[in-house]
């Protein structure tokens, strides 16, 4: 992006006071995954967004700042919220840990947050690589295609809508079709 393009749009900043009530509707629209027992905590999985996502796959919710009503991507908005931060509107936020466009999983400790600012992604992928093992629903989004990644990310929030399904979500992380899986 260049300056020309950034000017005129402000850092998201989300306030845990002044955007109480935007905070909550934020996340009634965010699925987790319930914990199961110390071993494998919910933290280890992605938190998935459920509200409208965008062709590019990229979830969109709406804040008003300043009387004016803007669309943000929701996986920016939970950076900002969890850690606190103003990010800047040509700030580069990742998936570090697993990819999906539909994960919103920012969390303070390195060892849990899904995403990062891209200025320290490349640190914290490496520290996540050696404290944890393969999980199955990482890192299932790479090569996809646009619209492929837009669908994906709109039947993964589909699977989850209703409360956490793992099996529903298996399923479109790996690409089986739930009907076929029992065959095997
Ligand atoms: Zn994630």
């Amino acid at each position: 992006m260049n300056r020309q393009e950034s000017a005129g749009r402000e850092a998201l900043v989300v306030d845990p006071e002044a955007h109480a009530r935007e905070i909550a509707r934020f996340l009634r629209r965010v699925v987790r995954r319930p914990a199961t027992d110390a071993a494998d905590p919910a933290a280890m999985t992605c938190a998935i967004w459920t509200g409208a996502i965008g062709d590019d796959g990229y979830g969109r919710f709406s804040v008003t700042r300043d009387g004016r009503e803007r669309t943000v991507k929701p996986h920016r908005y939970a950076v900002a919220l969890a850690l606190g931060l103003a990010v800047e509107a040509g700030q580069v936020i990742e998936h570090v840990v697993c990819d999906n466009p539909v994960c919103v999983h920012a969390d303070p400790d390195p060892m849990v947050g899904h995403i990062w600012p891209s200025t320290q992604s490349e640190n914290l992928a490496r520290m996540q690589a050696k404290g944890r093992g393969q999980r199955w629903w990482l890192r299932r989004w790479s090569g996809l295609a646009r619209a492929e990644r837009a669908e994906r990310s709109r039947q993964l929030a589909a699977a989850v809508r209703d409360g956490w399904d793992d099996d529903a979500v298996r399923a479109v992380l790996l690409r089986i079709d739930p009907a076929q899986a029992t065959l095997f």
